[in-house]
């Protein structure tokens, strides 16, 4: 087949892509990439907000397409392959990508009109990209000298290094634990599905009976429901001391070493703290913000987290006569609590939400609040036959933009839920290109004979990457890199969760949530009761959110060459935040993965930020209505279409009128009730 991939394509070809495809593609548009680059930095002109800032914006554009085409379908529609390609692939553009940041002629250039800034009367979005553009390099040590260029590279060698060893015995440590249980008694409590597991993981392991794993499909439901309170003991301490039995798996020395390599890097950068550097490209700019965020929801929230607290332990204790409450009762205790209060139950609101009417119902919100119609066609490429493509048109039947949607799994497809894009969304030479939007997800396929029932957990999810879609696909901008999505990391949830708000609306959920076989209209004492379980505990669960918060900060915010004693640092940090009594034998930080392996550094209380944001924004909507079209009109102008062509902050304020504010979380979240 001809190779479609080699030259600029509209539409992604996907019936016409074979494998062996991609790799001379790729080299094609890198070579082509580059001898963009070359032209910005060979020529005599001086450089210009033109020749240098907007070349470089648009270079590589063929290549920016290939790869989200090449990875896309490495999460959606995988194979050993296409697997085996990526390791290859993702050395070939990190080596390209390095080649660029390490560019000294391009760096001088960049800086120069950076220098000039004040002069150039640029817009808002053109002194954004500039801003953008120079922040790469900067921030990557384009202005150190040679020795400390050096450095900085061997710092971000040996954090990969650290960072992967961290990963690798967190991972060893949760494969190496199991519970071999025999007797009955042993799994009492546990619902059929988790005992058939326990009992298939026992047979392929040649074993008599049921093995229990620190695996969250194996944990979870076992620290729920099995009533042995001994073995909920030993499962949660082999839990919360993954990488702290001082032996070779033991992380504390690891942690430390990142934490004080990354507060190096930082200050080798001219920061103050490895928080600093990471909050200069966030939406709350600063740890101290960060902080009073956190300590003003711990505030607000604890007063409530205690209530729920002493019932709990009233409740355990009349129940099984439980004089103290161990971290290994909570989930137990707290989910036969909450069937106690309101015995609700998947079940019972799948037939309501059959996924082809929750698709209408989310369309016709959308169209309601932002005049979009979504045609389904049929003559658009995909790479599976489960995937529906559909046109979307604006009020005046304007094209917006087109959306590809793949509900359900499939061998080769990775779990969970996400949006992405094929095209991005910008403006070139008079054109306003719109954008290929995706989103993908997990739901159950029908069978024969019934439909896709939705749970209420994947109804809301499906509003989420619906919300992120509509970020995507509403996306008004100049530049590609501060389209739709791309904007700031604790900014980005807003435009998802905002739309979960709907699901619990009568309003609207009468668009949608008819019952399957007879029509029947979603009860309204079962939406009441999705509502209440919804903020179930919401006080103790924020407490928990705020102290990985907490300790995420104490790692990052300051020097920390001082901490000597990860599990004193720990206890120091959750004083305010404890409930349970301590365990003497766990440590969080020591398989505290998102901020030691992931990208999350600075970062975890970027949870509650994008809940108190979309509270916030969502009362505005409340206020006036939720299909307010003034309201609607509004967030579209401000957040959908803006990009990240403006700070978050200024923004948000033009839409609400003043900052976010906690108020709208706490109450919806029911913790201002409890306290009065
Ligand atoms: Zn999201």
């Amino acid at each position: 087949m001809k190779n479609l991939l080699l030259t600029p394509f509209e539409k992604a070809p996907f019936e016409h892509i074979e494998t062996s495809h991609f790799k001379p593609a790729f080299e094609k548009a890198i070579q082509e990439a580059r001898s963009e680059i070359d032209h910005i930095t060979n020529t005599s002109k001086a450089p210009t907000f033109k020749n240098t800032i907007e070349a470089l914006e648009f270079s590589g554009a063929h290549l920016d397409r290939l790869s989200s085409l090449f990875f896309n379908l490495n999460s959606a529609e995988t194979s050993e392959e296409l697997q085996q390609l990526a390791q290859e692939i993702s050395p070939m553009l990190t080596e390209f990508s390095n080649d660029i940041a390490l560019n000294t002629l391009l760096f001088q250039r960049v800086e120069a009109v950076y220098e000039l800034r004040g002069t150039l009367s640029l817009s808002g979005e053109e002194e954004m990209l500039l801003e953008k553009k120079y922040k790469f390099f900067s921030r990557n040590g384009a202005h150190l000298s040679l020795e400390e260029k050096n450095r900085l590279r061997a710092i971000d060698k040996e954090l990969a290094q650290l960072k992967l060893t961290f990963g690798e015995h967190v991972l060893a440590e949760t494969n190496s634990f199991e519970m071999h249980l025999t007797k009955e008694e042993q799994i009492e409590g546990l619902p059929e599905g988790a005992r058939e597991a326990a009992s298939q993981l026992a047979a392929s392991k040649g074993k008599e009976g049921w093995v229990i794993t620190l695996d969250y499909p194996s944990y979870i439901p076992f620290m729920t429901y099995a009533s042995n309170r001994e073995l909920r003991k030993k499962l949660s301490i082999a839990f919360g001391s993954k990488g702290f039995h001082k032996d070779k798996l033991d992380n504390q020395e690891i942690v430390l070493k990142i934490a004080n390599l990354r507060h190096e890097r930082a200050s080798l950068l001219g920061y103050e703290s490895h928080a600093h550097f990471v909050l200069e490209e966030r939406m709350a700019e600063t740890p101290g913000k960060v902080k009073s965020f956190l300590d003003e929801l711990l505030e607000k929230a604890k007063p409530a987290a205690v209530i729920e607290f002493d019932e709990l332990k009233d409740f355990a204790f009349q129940i099984d006569g439980i004089k103290e409450l161990y971290k290994w009762d909570g989930s137990y205790y707290a989910e036969k609590l909450k069937q106690q209060r309101f015995n609700l139950d998947d079940e019972k609101l799948k037939p309501y939400f059959k996924l082809e009417k929750v698709i209408d119902g989310v369309f016709k919100i959308a169209h309601s609040l932002y005049g979009l119609s979504f045609n389904e066609v049929d003559d658009v490429e995909t790479y599976h036959k489960d995937v529906k493509t559909y046109e979307v048109t604006d009020k005046d039947g304007r094209n917006v933009a087109l959306l590809y949607a793949d509900f359900h799994p499939r061998p080769g497809k990775r779990g969970g839920a996400w949006m992405t894009s094929y095209k991005p969304q910008y403006q070139k030479e008079g054109v306003n290109e719109r954008p290929h939007i995706s989103i993908v997800c997990n739901f159950t396929k029908p069978t024969s004979s019934k439909p896709s029932l939705l749970t209420f957990n994947e109804v809301t999810t499906l509003f989420h990457e619906f919300g992120h879609a509509l970020h995507g696909m509403l996306a008004n901008t100049t530049y590609p890199s501060l389209s739709g999505t791309s904007v700031y990391w604790d900014f980005v949830e807003l435009p998802s969760q905002i739309m979960e708000n709907w699901c619990f609306e009568k309003e609207a959920l009468q668009l949608f949530a008819h019952h399957f076989e007879t029509g029947e209209s979603l009860p309204m004492e079962l939406i009441n009761k999705i509502k209440e379980s919804a903020n179930f505990q919401e006080g103790m669960a924020t407490l928990r959110q705020l102290s990985f918060g907490f300790l995420d900060m104490a790692w990052h915010a300051q020097d920390p060459s001082t901490i000597k004693d990860v599990k004193k640092l720990e206890l120091d940090t959750f004083k305010d935040t404890m409930l349970f009594p301590d365990t003497p034998e766990t440590c969080m930080s020591t398989a505290f993965s998102h901020i030691f392996q992931g990208g999350y550094s600075a970062g975890y209380y970027s949870y509650k930020w994008a809940e108190v944001l979309d509270a916030d924004a969502f009362a505005y909507f409340k206020e006036k209505g939720i299909f307010s079209k003034e309201v609607a009109q509004k967030f579209k102008e401000y957040i959908l279409s803006k990009g990240g062509t403006e700070k978050p902050m200024s923004l948000y304020k033009k839409f609400r009128g003043s900052e976010p504010k906690l108020e709208a979380l706490l109450e919806r979240a029911g913790l201002l009730k409890k306290t009065g």
